[in-house]
């Protein structure tokens, strides 16, 4: 499970693999598994994770 700096929590999988994205902070969101990196907004406060 992500936890954005909001509070807001979400779970993402990788549409490649399947496995949890991780968050990092130099590269972002990013799958663990295959090195897929996802750009999103978060829901809850509407600016980028
Ligand atoms: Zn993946
Ligand atoms: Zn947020």
């Amino acid at each position: 499970m992500l936890r954005h700096s909001c509070g807001y929590e979400l779970e993402i999988l990788c549409r490649n693999c399947g496995k949890p994205i991780e968050y990092r902070s130099r590269q972002g969101l990013i799958c663990p598994n295959c090195g897929r990196v996802v750009t999103l907004v978060c829901p809850g406060c509407g600016t980028k994770w």
